[in-house]
């Protein structure tokens, strides 16, 4: 489906409301220069609007499939991914001495969103394997590092993450799968796993699992859990796939929509894997790798959306439907007020979804560059909300975006549907929404609001800046404060009860800054700022009523009342 990668925008954006100038001023990313940085994101969009957007339709009308215990995946897909690998689109991020481009966070998450835009399906591949690699690079010996980091940054071998158990989804600690030592260092993996994206391909001669079990020592619970490596073929003594592990696809799973990811029932039987990290140590290091897929996961909501956009926009600008009384209208029904009402609000969250998410990886590069702890707890405080508002966002953008076409939306020919199938399960992985909300309000808030009441200190400075255009925003971030606050008093369940509007609160005041920002800089702007702070924003303070209600009234219908 036609998709015109958004340069111009992310540049902006890093120009003008992210400060991506300090990144670039760090030692560590001064290669990235804004030039260099415009000549990537030119470069992969090109990719993504020739390459990767013609295979999204595809994917859909040809899923992946198990064929005699084969996956086989949809055709021009392998195409695809090669194109990704050899554009060291992959590695970005990771670190030269394996392979990698050592190339700042902001940039991989534009690039990220493009090739989600443009394919989610196939997005999701290169996605776990950064996760890997970041995990490895932080917890794995330096022989698995040498062994598997160069194969994995060049896209060679492709990485999985093995969390889920049927018994155990959002509550990891409850798995079962087992690792007993096999007394030459390594273990024998056993157990299965539902839901493994990627689990396997018919592109890459290898595939690495990260597979989450228990030792026979380990305590019940995350503090049991450790983290194994175990490779689809073993390596040789040369490093090449050797023989095959023991371990299998069992089945495919049928889903709502991404059917070209092909999301794997995996069975390990006693397979050979390696200890990443320490014994029991599994969950530090697990976190690693969904830290880095959370803000991933986010941006795949900001690609679908921005696709799903362009989209819509293309469709309204076509269809004439109906006359509206506007003077010098176009005739279609971009003329009608409830149409331009979507449109704007569409283009307007999806403005503020990516700049929050760019936001956060300038955070997480000067962390890295400068080891700056508030930087770090920044970055913490604003990965819950760039994943659940990020895929919220292009679950309701993809949702207008069907009714902006009409019963048209409702047909799949003209893609508009795909969309909402494909995004919608951003909300459930990677952690669902609601387990997001709960961490932002639970462990985020154990600097006793710290780092978000500092989050709202920024918010508070751009409103200020804005003079009149940034009183109600101003208000708004004093609200927010007082409800923090009042969240902060509140039992930890209680707090859980209103824990996704608590997010939602944040994100609408976030988002609000990001667009008054982008006023200051560009008057252009100035229009969707209004928008969003008028239309918007006071939402915010539905939600921050909601959230300090927290759990009161939530027991009040039993388990019978329920079913009555
Ligand atoms: C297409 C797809 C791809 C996936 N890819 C992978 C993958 O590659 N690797 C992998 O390991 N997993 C993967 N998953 C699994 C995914 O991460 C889980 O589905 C998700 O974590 C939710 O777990 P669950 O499905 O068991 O739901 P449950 O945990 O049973 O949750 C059901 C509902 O209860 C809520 N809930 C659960 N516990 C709590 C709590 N303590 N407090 C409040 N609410 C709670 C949830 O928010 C949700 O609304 C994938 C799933 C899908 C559908």
């Amino acid at each position: 489906m036609p998709y015109t990668s958004p340069v111009a925008e992310f540049e902006f954006l890093m120009r003008h409301v992210v400060g991506y100038d300090r990144v670039a001023a760090t030692d560590l990313f001064t290669e990235a220069s804004p030039d260099i940085v415009h000549a990537i994101l030119t470069e992969a969009g090109k990719m993504c609007d020739t390459i990767l957007a013609p295979l999204n339709r595809a994917g859909d009308l040809a899923p992946a499939r198990l064929e005699n215990g084969v996956v086989r995946i949809t055709p021009g897909f392998a195409e695809g991914y090669r194109a990704i690998a050899d554009g060291g689109y992959i590695a970005m991020s990771a670190d030269p001495e394996h392979g990698g481009l050592g190339l700042p966070m902001t940039v991989t998450t534009a690039v990220n969103e493009m090739i989600a835009g443009s394919c989610l399906a196939i997005q999701l591949n290169p996605l776990m394997t950064q996760g890997q690699i970041e995990a490895l690079e932080h917890h794995a010996s330096d022989a698995i590092k040498n062994l598997y980091l160069p194969r994995l940054t060049s896209g060679e071998w492709c990485g999985t993450m093995n969390l889920t158990e049927p018994q155990a989804g959002s509550d990891v600690g409850a798995l079962r799968a087992k690792a007993e030592p096999n007394g030459d260092g390594t273990y024998a993996i056993s157990g299965q796993k539902i839901y493994i994206s990627w689990g396997d391909n018919d592109f890459s001669c290898n595939i690495v699992h990260l597979v989450l079990a228990r030792l026979p020592d380990g305590p019940p619970g995350t503090k049991g859990i450790s983290l194994f490596l175990v490779p689809k073929r073993i390596p040789d003594d040369a490093g090449n796939p050797g023989v095959a592990n023991t371990l299998k696809v069992v089945s495919l799973e049928h889903k709502l929509g991404l059917h070209a990811s092909p999301t794997c029932v995996m069975q390990y039987d006693g397979a050979t894997g390696w200890l990443v990290g320490e014994a029991h140590g599994g969950m530090a290091a697990m976190f690693t790798m969904m830290n880095n897929a959370r803000l991933g996961v986010g941006v795949q909501g900001i690609g679908v959306a921005e696709a799903a956009y362009q989209h819509a926009l293309a469709y309204a600008v076509d269809r004439t439907q109906g006359r509206s009384m506007i003077n010098g209208g176009t005739g279609t029904i971009l003329d009608h007020a409830d149409v331009r009402r979507m449109l704007m609000q569409m283009k307007a969250e999806t403005f503020a979804a990516r700049a929050m998410a760019l936001d956060l990886a300038v955070s997480l590069d000067l962390a890295r560059a400068t080891d700056d702890a508030m930087q770090a707890a920044r970055a913490a405080a604003l990965t819950p909300i760039c994943k659940a508002y990020g895929t919220e966002t292009g679950i309701a953008v993809a949702q207008t975006g069907i009714q902006v076409h009409g019963g048209m939306g409702f047909i799949e020919e003209t893609g508009a549907a795909q969309y909402l199938r494909d995004v919608r399960v951003t909300a459930i992985y990677e952690g669902t929404n609601g387990i997001q909300a709960m961490d932002l309000v639970g462990r985020k808030m154990m600097d006793g609001g710290a780092a978000i009441l500092a989050l709202l200190d920024d918010v508070a400075a751009t409103a200020a800046a804005a003079g009149d255009a940034g009183a109600p925003l101003t208000q708004a971030v004093d609200a927010m404060r007082q409800t923090t606050t009042a969240m902060l008093a509140l039992k930890m369940n209680d707090r859980f009860g209103g824990a996704v509007p608590y997010l939602m609160a944040m994100a609408r005041v976030l988002g609000a800054g990001y667009h008054l920002r982008a006023a200051m800089a560009d008057p252009a702007r100035a229009a969707l700022a209004r928008f969003y702070i008028t239309r918007l924003l006071p939402e915010a303070q539905a939600h921050m009523a909601q959230a300090i209600c927290g759990g009161d009234g939530l027991y009040d219908l039993d388990p019978g009342d329920l079913a009555a």
